[in-house]
């Protein structure tokens, strides 16, 4: 049998450079790799966990949908589908949470970002994030996850629950393993942290045109551009981790040798960088034009992509509810 892959975006916005370059990247690799089967969902579920606007929400799913169609999922290949769509999901997280503490979830450093984020929504379904994902994995018992290195304690509380559960009810869940791509941490351009939908001022949007990214690319901060010795971390170093991301390592070299010589001028660096994002970006934005003008083509992916998630899920809970007394 065909090891399964499992992975998804939230549908909190549009997708960014990171999304792309620490996960769809990897999805596209194991897509086409024939002894995978792949699974890619819009998480439309974990966007509750945050506050959030319904009529985005609605538009959302939809689009994150259409981006992953325009960054080369194939649904020929790979089943696509939103989450939502599939309650089993739901079923399990619950199952599963009655093996989940809540003092580890507490403790998990991406739940105290959002608390600190959102003081006024310490929900429960925020705190039971880790464990929701952890069930989107395990109902298809998949053993990779493209994601990128910041969802690397969520799949060690996935593959926790994993062996917690096989303990006591006999299950045979695989331990999730993380697919990490060379682009597993892209940094904000804001010069603090990642790229993030959820930051203004730190992404790059995949469906930019070339005026939009070099307004962001010349925003993002730097220094005098000279100096002893390159920064490792900061602004400067975000930045030539783009360049090294986007056009590659040795262009990254060249313009630290700069830095250390003659100095670089960031002006050049920023407008080459920016040109270079949007000819990567090109043949993204031309697909995702064609799709978006066959409205049929995204609703019959959609429906496809249900049935067949369904049917491995209803299977996977069909023996877990037997092992646990239910069925
Ligand atoms: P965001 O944080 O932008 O809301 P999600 O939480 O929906 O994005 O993450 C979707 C996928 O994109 C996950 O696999 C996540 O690890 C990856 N990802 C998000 N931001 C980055 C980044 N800056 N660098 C690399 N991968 C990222």
């Amino acid at each position: 049998m065909k090891k399964r892959v499992l992975s998804g975006i939230r549908a909190t916005g549009r997708l960014h450079l990171g999304n792309y370059l620490g996960a769809v990247k990897g999805m596209l690799e194991l897509q086409d790799d024939q002894e995978y089967e792949t699974l890619y969902m819009v998480a439309d579920l974990h966007t509750l966990t945050t506050p959030y606007s319904v009529e985005e929400l609605r538009q959302n799913r939809r689009e994150v949908l259409i981006d992953y169609l325009a960054a080369g999922i194939d649904p020929e290949k790979s089943v696509l589908f939103l989450q939502a769509d599939v309650c089993e999901h739901l079923e399990l997280a619950y199952y599963l949470s009655s093996v989940a503490t809540i003092a580890r979830m507490q403790h998990l450093p991406t739940f105290k970002d959002k608390v600190k984020q959102y003081p006024e929504h310490n929900t429960m379904a925020l705190l039971n994030y880790p464990v929701l994902m952890a069930a989107d994995i395990l109902v298809y018992q998949a053993e990779l996850v493209p994601v990128g290195i910041d969802q690397e304690p969520h799949l060690e509380v996935a593959r926790q629950l994993a062996r917690k559960f096989n303990q006591m009810y006999d299950t045979n869940f695989p331990e999730p393993q993380r697919f990490a791509t060379k682009g597993e941490y892209v940094p904000s351009l804001s010069g603090e942290g990642k790229m993030s939908k959820s930051v203004p001022g730190s992404y790059i949007s995949l469906t930019d045109d070339l005026q939009t990214l070099r307004k962001r690319v010349m925003s993002a901060p730097t220094d005098s551009g000279q100096g002893a010795a390159v920064p490792q971390d900061g602004p400067v170093a975000n930045l030539f981790k783009l360049v090294e991301l986007v056009q590659g390592v040795e262009r990254r070299r060249e313009y630290e040798a700069q830095y250390t010589s003659t100095g670089v001028r960031y002006g050049d660096i920023k407008a080459e960088l920016a040109e270079a994002i949007f000819e990567s970006l090109r043949p993204f934005q031309e697909k995702r034009a064609e799709i978006i003008a066959d409205p049929g083509y995204v609703d019959q992916v959609i429906t496809d992509g249900a049935v067949k998630a369904r049917k491995i899920a209803a299977a996977t809970l069909a023996d877990v509810r037997q092992k646990l007394g239910l069925g």
